[in-house]
């Protein structure tokens, strides 16, 4: 099953509101947002504050503005930092989802393209984010029922290269994990 080659925030921020409701029940005001610069380095100050971050894989699809080449990638890294503040009774989570570039023309041009993820693969993701606020956040206990992540999922994409993977290229890419 092929999914959508277009970053959509908009999917992304769908599923999070529909979900909180069940996996976030806590009363807090959760929110999503994007920020397309952030890395999975925290300084101590942001620490000492309350953030944290969750680095996960997650299968995508691109296209190429250059050729219109398509692939897809069991490996796009996406970095998200969630943070409670338990006095004002919110919760903000901010994603940055990493590029890759089009194995075809990557000699002639040297950009990142953005993913698309299909519904199954954003709420797979999300829930997975979750449960890790429960844990970090609200102190949950695990109850050992795995989300099943990406790698359980056999797909077939071509091997990843480094040179193609903009969070390779930083250094924080979700295989390294
Ligand atoms: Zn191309
Ligand atoms: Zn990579």
């Amino acid at each position: 099953m092929s999914s959508p080659t277009e970053w959509s925030p908009s999917l992304w921020k769908n599923y999070f509101e529909r979900l909180l409701e069940q996996e976030l029940d806590h009363g807090d005001e959760w929110t999503l947002g994007f920020n397309y610069k952030q890395t999975d380095q925290l300084t101590m100050g942001e620490r000492k504050i309350g953030w944290k971050v969750a680095k996960q894989c997650a299968y995508g699809g691109f296209r190429c503005g250059h050729c219109s080449n398509t692939w897809w990638s069991a490996k796009v890294t996406l970095v998200f930092r969630y943070r409670l503040r338990q006095a004002a009774e919110k919760g903000t989570v901010n994603m940055r989802p990493f590029g890759q570039s089009c194995r075809s023309c990557h000699e002639h041009q040297d950009v990142f393209y953005m993913a698309g993820f299909s519904e199954d693969e954003v709420d797979r993701t999300l829930l997975q984010l979750f449960k890790k606020i429960r844990k970090n956040c609200y102190g949950e206990e695990q109850d050992g029922s795995d989300v099943a992540t990406v790698c359980d999922i056999v797909r077939k994409t071509k091997p990843h290269k480094k040179e193609l993977c903009e969070a390779c290229h930083q250094g924080i890419c979700c295989l390294e994990e």
